[in-house]
């Protein structure tokens, strides 16, 4: 499958931290809008495009891809011009070192993460793990210039373009763009579908899962599927037994994570899919993590059938964020012909 490598990177790198996902949705709508029978936002920011079945009154499938990201958000600027901020979404503080940040204020300004030169440190400092209050942002401008610009509350993203390496794409914030990505290249694909589909891209799951339960509360689907990274932890100083999940080698279909049990009637409706159409595929077992899933199953009226389909991701929540081609290809096929499957299945408990 060819990728649209374009798209992609224009998907990882437009800015939208949770509750400030204006851009990417705007890009989203664009893209999704031509591809979709009706498309409307709801009240949290929530972008809901909506395929419809022939027959009415079809039940409902529901796709979640949440399409914010990672970032800050500013709440103080010093006597010097230095930006303090909150953090949205979990950070490891020793991944802000050394890092770009983008501003977004009246408009976009680049931004330095600073912290204490090496030089400057005791024995005692150079040992402990840096923490998030150790870092501010240096906008190379006096008080007065960056208050023409910055407020407080301005959000706040990373700055990293995407590049490709080997059979590999690297990125800021391929959690959880792409699957964003991978969710509009499924629209693109599908024809007609069996059940009504709502391909929703939520906001504020980084800061938990916010924006799905209002959109399952009001869609109440009976079926629903998660599209999110999974960790690839097959690097250096893994154990074999920590292997679980290994880029390129295919769709991960979860089983479960720290927030959610998948239903077991979904997951092996997933395994066969994939196997009747020879898409390599990997079981996820984790106890850590949690995506959109949770609330696909829990917040419809009477709940949801649900699962997720994972992509492989190598160094999640840093600026590298890797993922590998084939996976990416995997991916789309699986959730393509779990779409359009899925009223050819018993969906009885046994
Ligand atoms: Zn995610």
């Amino acid at each position: 499958m060819e990728i649209n490598i374009s798209l992609l990177k224009k998907i990882c790198e437009t800015p939208g931290t949770s509750g400030f996902e204006n851009r990417i949705r705007a890009l989203i709508k664009k893209e999704v809008e031509p591809l979709v029978d009706e498309c409307r936002i709801d009240t949290m920011g929530n972008l809901i495009a909506i395929k419809k079945a022939k027959k009415a009154n079809s039940k409902k499938l529901m796709l979640a891809a949440h399409m914010d990201e990672i970032g800050f958000i500013t709440n103080y600027i010093d006597k010097d011009g230095f930006i303090r901020f909150n953090t949205i979404g979990g950070f490891d503080p020793k991944t802000l070192t050394a890092q770009r940040v983008i501003v977004h204020g009246k408009k976009d300004l680049i931004g330095i993460m600073g912290c204490k030169p090496i030089h400057m440190m005791s024995a005692e400092e150079t040992k402990k793990l840096p923490e998030i209050k150790d870092y501010f942002i240096d906008l190379g401008m006096s008080k007065e210039e960056v208050e023409k610009y910055v407020s407080i509350g301005d959000p706040i993203t990373r700055e990293r373009n995407l590049i490709e390496l080997g059979d590999c794409i690297s990125s800021k914030s391929m959690d959880n763009r792409i699957s964003v990505f991978i969710l509009i290249e499924t629209l693109r694909l599908l024809k007609e579908v069996p059940y009504d589909l709502y391909a929703v891209f939520t906001v504020q799951e980084e800061v938990g899962i916010r924006g799905a339960h209002l959109a399952t509360h009001e869609i109440n689907p009976e079926f629903g599927i998660a599209i999110d990274v999974t960790i690839a932890y097959d690097t250096p100083g893994a154990q074999e037994q920590e292997k679980i999940i290994k880029l390129g080698q295919g769709v991960a279909i979860k089983i479960m994570d720290k927030c959610t049990i998948c239903d077991y009637r979904m997951i092996s409706y997933l395994k066969s899919i994939a196997k009747n159409n020879n898409i390599p595929y990997q079981l996820d077992v984790r106890n850590v993590g949690g995506t959109d899933a949770e609330a696909l199953q829990l917040m419809g009226k009477s709940g949801a059938i649900t699962g997720a389909i994972s992509i492989p991701t190598r160094y999640i929540h840093q600026v590298v964020e890797t993922i590998h081609k084939s996976d990416l290809s995997n991916t789309i096929a699986l959730t393509k012909q779990a779409i359009e499957n899925i009223a050819n299945y018993s969906w009885e408990h046994i």
